[in-house]
C-alpha cells in the first residue's frame, strides 16, 4: 500500500522521487541507510534513517541497512547489534533485506581486477604521505605518482599479490587512474584498496586488504539495486566519482546519488570521534548515557520513538547546513508525552507534613485522573493519611509577594485531596525546618471548595506510610554552550550541572514496580521514566524533560515580532 505525500508537501528529494516513478524510470524505489558500524547511532543518525525509510515506505518501495564495514580498524560486533536495535527501536524495518559491504569484497575485488584491466587502475607503491603530497591543492594540479604507468600485467601481479598478505601495511595501495590535473580533488587517482593486516568483526582474517568508503560505496548500491542514494552534503564532491565508478564498472543497476544537510543540533555534538572519546574517558556513563545524543540515550532518557520521528518532519529537508534548535526535539518529545504519559505524584526533596486534626491510623483511598488530555487512560486512588510529604520548595517560611504555595497561616489544596492550613513550622537544633505542622478542611474532599473560597496554590504531595523511596535523576544538556567545540577544546565546554542525583524521593504507590523505560508525568515537574538501574527495592527515574516548553516560547516571540 502507498501513502504518497500531497505534491505540496514533498521535498526535494520526493520530488524527484515522485517524478521517477511518474516517468516510468524506476518501477519502484530502493533506498538505503547505510551505517558504519564504528559507533552508536545519533540523533543526526535518525534523520537519514527517517528520510530513507520513510520515503521508501511512502512510494511502496523498500528500504536496506547496509553496513558499510569497510574500516575493520574500528568496527565491532557490539556496534552492529546496537545499530540494528535502534533503528527497530525507531519503528523501522528492513525485512530481509539487511546486507553488509563485507558481503561485497569478493564481487568488488573482480571489480577492481576489471579496473586494472581496462587501465584504470594501478598499484602505487608511494606512501601516504607522499601521495598527500603528490595531489596538489585547490589551486594546484596534482603530480603523477612515478608507479602510474604500470604495465596492466605488473598492476595485476602485485595486487594479486596484495590480497596473498605479501606486503606489510602501508606500503601499497591499488589507485583509480583518472585525472591528477582535476579541478575536483577527489578524482585525482583516489585510493580504492589500502593494506590493513587485521581481524575484521565479520569476515575474520580472510582479507587483508579493504575497499575505501567511496568504492565500496556506489557498488554496493549498485548490486543491491538501490534507485536513490541518499546521503549527506559533504558527499556532493564525491559524487563525479561515484558516478565515475558507475561508468567503468559491469554493474547490474544505475543507482543516482543525491544530497541532503545534515542535521545539527544545538547543544549537541555529534561526531562520532567525539562521542566514542566521551565513552572511552569516562566522562558519560556509556554510549546510552541519558545525556548522550544517541539514540540508545535518548531511549534510557525516555524519548519516546514517536517524537525523534515527528522531529525528523519537523526538521524537514534542505539543501544547506544550519543548526537545529535542541528546544524544538524537546516540545516534540513533550508533544508525545503529554498525550500518552499517565501523571503521578513524586515528591523529589520531601519535607514532612503531619495533619493534626487528621485520625490517627486512618486513611482514605482518592480518586486521582491518570491523564487529563486521555479519557481512556482512566483513573487511580492515592491514599491520604495523617502523615505526608510536600516538596521543600512548596514551603517558605517568610514568603516574598510571589511567592503563593505554603506558608506559615496559608492556606493551599493537596492535589486530588484537601485544602490544608499550616498552623505549626518544626525546626531541629540548627534551626532547619524538618516538620509542618497543618489542620485539615474535612469539607473540601477531592480539592473542592463549598464555600467557594480560593486558594492560589495546588500541591503535589504523597502519604508517607504509603509512599516508596526513589532515586530521581536531574539530566540537563552535556554541554553549557550551545555551540560545543566552537573553540577548539570541546571538552571545555562540558557543563559541570549535567546530572543532579536526588536520593531519598518519596513516590507514589503506583510508581512501584513499573517496567524499564515506562514513561510518566510527575505532576508540576516533568516527564519521567524508569532506569534500568531500578530494583524493586528502590525505583530509578530519569528525567526526561521539564514542562517547561522554551520552543513554544521562542516560536510565541516569533509570532509577536511579526
Ligand atoms: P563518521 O564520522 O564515522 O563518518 P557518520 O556520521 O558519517 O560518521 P555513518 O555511519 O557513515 O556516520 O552514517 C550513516 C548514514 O547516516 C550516512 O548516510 C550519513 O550521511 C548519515 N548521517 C550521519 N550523520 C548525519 C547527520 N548529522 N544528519 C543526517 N544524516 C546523517
Ligand atoms: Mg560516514
Amino acid at each position: 500500500m502507498t501513502d504518497q505525500p500531497s505534491p505540496e508537501s514533498r521535498d526535494f528529494i520526493r520530488e524527484i522521487i515522485a517524478n521517477d516513478l511518474a516517468s516510468g524510470k524506476h518501477p519502484g524505489i530502493v533506498t538505503r541507510f547505510p551505517p558504519e558500524p564504528n559507533g552508536y547511532l545519533h540523533i543526526g543518525h535518525s534523520k537519514s534513517i527517517c528520510l530513507n525509510f520513510g520515503v521508501a515506505a511512502e512510494f511502496g518501495g523498500r528500504c536496506h541497512l547496509r553496513f558499510d564495514d569497510t574500516n575493520p580498524t574500528k568496527e565491532e560486533m557490539e556496534y552492529i547489534e546496537a545499530i540494528q536495535r535502534d533503528v527497530r527501536w525507531l519503528g523501522f524495518d528492513w525485512g530481509e533485506h539487511g546486507y553488509f559491504a563485507s558481503d561485497y569484497f569478493e564481487q568488488l575485488y573482480e571489480w577492481a581486477l576489471h579496473l586494472i584491466r581496462a587501465g584504470n587502475a594501478y598499484v602505487d607503491d608511494l606512501s601516504a604521505d607522499e601521495i598527500r603530497a603528490h595531489r596538489g591543492t585547490l589551486t594546484e594540479p596534482g603530480r603523477h605518482s612515478p608507479y602510474r604507468n604500470r604495465g596492466v600485467k605488473e598492476n595485476l601481479d602485485l595486487f594479486q599479490r596484495m590480497r596473498a598478505g605479501e606486503f606489510p601495511d602501508g606500503t601499497r595501495v591499488l589507485r583509480a587512474k583518472i585525472d591528477m590535473a582535476s579541478g575536483n580533488i577527489n578524482l585525482r587517482d583516489p585510493v580504492l584498496y589500502r593494506i590493513l593486516h587485521a581481524t575484521h568483526p565479520r569476515t575474520g582474517d580472510a582479507w587483508c586488504i579493504y575497499p575505501t568508503y567511496d568504492y565500496a560505496h556506489g557498488q554496493s548500491d549498485a548490486i543491491e539495486h538501490i534507485t536513490h542514494s541518499l546521503c549527506t552534503l559533504e558527499f556532493e564532491d564525491h559524487r563525479p566519482l561515484y558516478d565515475w565508478f558507475l561508468d567503468n564498472l559491469p554493474v547490474p543497476s544505475r543507482p543516482r546519488q543525491i544530497e541532503f544537510a545534515r542535521l545539527n543540533l544545538s547543544y549537541t555534538v555529534m561526531s562520532k570521534r567525539r562521542l566514542l572519546q566521551l565513552v572511552r574517558e569516562g566522562i558519560v556513563a556509556g554510549w546510552d548515557d541519558p545525556r548522550m545524543p544517541t539514540l540508545s540515550g535518548m531511549r534510557r532518557r525516555g524519548f519516546p520513538p514517536e517524537a525523534i520521528r515527528l522531529f525528523s518532519e519537523k526538521v524537514g529537508l534542505a539543501k544547506r547546513d544550519s543548526v537545529v534548535d535542541y528546544a524544538l526535539l524537546e516540545h516534540c518529545v513533550r508533544d508525545v508525552l503529554n498525550r500518552s504519559a499517565d501523571r503521578r505524584m513524586a515528591v523529589l526533596r520531601p519535607l514532612k507534613v503531619v495533619i493534626t486534626n487528621y485520625g490517627e491510623g486512618e486513611v482514605e483511598w482518592l480518586p486521582a485522573v491518570n491523564n487529563p488530555e486521555d479519557q481512556s487512560a482512566g483513573s487511580r486512588t492515592v491514599p491520604f493519611g495523617r502523615e505526608l510529604f510536600i516538596e521543600r520548595e512548596d514551603f517558605m517560611e517568610d514568603p516574598p509577594k510571589q511567592f503563593y504555595r505554603l506558608a506559615p497561616g496559608r492556606e493551599v489544596r493537596l492535589r486530588y485531596a484537601y485544602l490544608i492550613t499550616c498552623q505549626e513550622v518544626v525546626k531541629d537544633g540548627a534551626g532547619d525546618v524538618v516538620e509542618l505542622r497543618c489542620t485539615y478542611d474535612p469539607a473540601t474532599r477531592g480539592g473542592t471548595t463549598p464555600d467557594g473560597r480560593r486558594v492560589k496554590a495546588t500541591l503535589h504531595w504523597v502519604s508517607a506510610a504509603h509512599a516508596v523511596p526513589a532515586e530521581v535523576r536531574l539530566y540537563d544538556h552535556l554541554f553549557s554552550s550551545s555551540e560545543p567545540g566552537a573553540g577548539d577544546d570541546f571538552l571545555a565546554d562540558l557543563s559541570p550541572a549535567s546530572l543532579e542525583v536526588l536520593r531519598g524521593c518519596r513516590v507514589e504507590p503506583a510508581l512501584a514496580g513499573l517496567p524499564v523505560e515506562a514513561r510518566v508525568q510527575f505532576e508540576r515537574q516533568g516527564y519521567f521514566c524508569v532506569d534500568l538501574d531500578s530494583t524493586p527495592e528502590l525505583p530509578v527515574f530519569n528525567r526526561t524533560v521539564t514542562l517547561r516548553d522554551t520552543w513554544a516560547k521562542i516560536q510565541a516571540k516569533g509570532e509577536a515580532n511579526r
